[in-house]
């Protein structure tokens, strides 16, 4: 009896103990196949969800360049690989070195967002601070996209712009409307009360320089080549259209001579069938390497026909030229003028002039090209003084070119030590041979434009205008250094 009693004691513990083995063995099975709980307090939802609406909000900005795009969009994978090589080598691993390992990735990658989402900021900062016009609506984006649509149910968001009476409101073409120079005239004359319609093939120009006004109802911009006829209704023509950068009118120098003659022909056809007055901008160019200082409009200059400036300098000369033909001809009420070296916000910042050059190395850290010794000089004007130059030549009384520039005088080497102290560089300079055919001396007489422009005369220093322009090339630099930047991987001081 007690033996059998002992005999099943015995037999239950053995089933036991089967059953608590099969047990484990199960559990370990199914540890195995559906991997380890995630502890609490480790969630990985939200650096997914968070990286999804980084990725949303960069649709909305949607000139981010495509470095940019590429790193938000790279974002998930990122996560997913980590993720996967994780799970690949989980039974080597312990729970806890897991977790931890889940955890300094989860922490890698909100640092990330964090970069991501200061990368958004910066550059919607840099957007405004790039808008001469703070926009009035809330959202930059949203803004750009009524702009892009083109529409007009949204014009509290363009600057408030006077009204005129019809009598006194003005339909105005501007070619090269989408230029540096034209832009400003553009926003001139547009809050001064008048129709505007820009013409221009964008050669040199930028829809961005304008892109404020798309969609107002007295702006119209033509996608247009004035080399080509152009039939539009107009009371007065600002004719700008011409690249104007040494390195931009020399890189076609055959387009160059067609669009200051040719296409100065149809403008100056185009003011003959409308009865319209015209403005042509000429240059300081026209006195070629001047053997008078400073320039006077009587000088008649003295520039090589066949150097590499030339398709620019004859160019422009022919356009004088024509102009006065047709004035005389025509009876065409003209207006010429003669600008020297301008500068501001909106300059191309790669236009390759001295003033985009110097700012743009200074504020990267590079050294300063200075052409020559940098004993030569050039008298550099703020955009809006031009700008107010113009507006006064195109009403004034006065037919016969009028100089239009800074009498200050500054010699190239200086100019450089200038920038340089304004941006606080820490760049050296790095001299390189002179050009052909580079004027030595430039300073304009500005006495007529003082006399027949009623006392127009410019306003602001070289410091003041460089400040600001100063500022609109460190936003530019920001957004383009910090596209290059992502693809590989240098920094620049201008981040700073
Ligand atoms: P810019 O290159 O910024 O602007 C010129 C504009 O003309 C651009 O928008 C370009 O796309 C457009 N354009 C060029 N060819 C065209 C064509 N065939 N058809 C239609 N559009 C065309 O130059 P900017 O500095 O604004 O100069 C404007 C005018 O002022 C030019 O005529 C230039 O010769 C004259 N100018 C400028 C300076 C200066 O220092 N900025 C000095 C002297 C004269
Ligand atoms: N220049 C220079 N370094 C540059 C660009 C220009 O020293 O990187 C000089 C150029 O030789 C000229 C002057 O600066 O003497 C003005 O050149 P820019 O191209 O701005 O216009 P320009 O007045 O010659 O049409």
């Amino acid at each position: 009896m007690t033996l059998r009693r002992n005999l099943l004691r015995s037999l239950f513990v053995c089933l036991v103990v089967v059953f608590l083995s099969l047990t484990l063995v199960y559990n370990r099975l199914n540890f195995y196949s559906s991997g380890p709980p995630i502890p609490d307090g480790v969630n990985l939802q939200p650096s997914f969800s968070q990286e999804n609406n980084a990725i949303d909000k960069s649709k909305d900005a949607y000139h981010l360049e495509s470095s940019f795009k590429d790193d938000l969009h790279a974002a998930p994978l990122q996560l997913q690989s980590p993720l996967q090589s994780a799970a690949k080598q989980i039974s080597p691993l312990s729970q806890a070195t897991f977790i931890e390992e889940m955890q300094s990735e989860i922490s890698r990658l909100r640092q990330r967002l964090e970069e991501m989402e200061r990368k958004q900021a910066s550059f919607e900062g840099h957007q405004n601070g790039a808008q001469l016009f703070p926009p009035l609506s809330s959202s930059s984006s949203s803004r750009h996209h009524q702009q892009q649509q083109g529409s007009s149910n949204n014009y509290q968001q363009y600057m408030k712009t006077k009204q005129l009476p019809y009598s006194e409101k003005k339909r105005i073409l501007i070619t090269g409307g989408a230029g540096f120079v034209g832009s400003h005239l553009l926003d001139r004359l547009l809050l001064d009360g008048h129709e505007v319609i820009v013409a221009d093939n964008f050669y040199t120009g930028r829809r961005l320089n304008i892109a404020h006004w798309i969609g107002h109802p007295n702006f119209e911009l033509l996608h247009h080549d004035i080399v080509n006829p152009l039939y539009v209704e107009v009371d007065e023509i600002y004719h700008l259209a011409s690249p104007a950068s040494p390195p931009h009118y020399m890189m076609n120098a055959v387009k160059t001579i067609k669009t200051n003659t040719v296409g100065t022909i149809n403008m100056l056809g185009l003011a003959k069938r409308v009865g319209g007055r015209i403005l042509v901008a000429s240059t300081s160019e026209v006195y070629g390497d001047p053997t008078v200082h400073p320039q006077a409009e009587t000088y008649w200059g003295n520039v090589n026909p066949i150097g590499p400036r030339s398709c620019y300098d004859e160019g422009k000369r022919v356009a004088e030229a024509l102009t006065y033909a047709y004035a005389k001809q025509e009876r065409l009420e003209v207006r010429v003028a003669r600008i020297f070296n301008t500068y501001g916000p909106r300059m191309h910042v790669h236009d390759g002039r001295v003033v985009s050059n110097f700012i743009s190395q200074a504020l990267q850290g590079r050294r300063l090209s200075v052409y020559g010794e940098g004993r030569q000089t050039r008298s550099f004007q703020y955009v809006t003084d031009l700008v107010e130059g113009l507006v006064r030549l195109m009403a004034a009384n006065y037919s016969q070119p009028v100089n239009l520039g800074n009498p200050e005088e500054t010699r190239i080497a200086d100019f450089a030590r200038i920038v340089l102290d304004l941006v606080h560089g820490y760049a050296h300079i790095e001299h390189f041979p002179t050009p052909v055919d580079d004027p030595r001396r430039r300073r304009p007489d500005i006495s007529l434009a003082k006399r027949t422009l009623h006392g127009w005369t410019p306003n602001v220093t070289l410091e003041e205008g460089l400040v600001k322009t100063i500022d609109y090339f460190r936003g530019e630099l920001r957004l383009s250094l910090g596209q290059s930047r992502n693809s590989n991987g240098g920094r620049s001081s201008v981040e700073t």
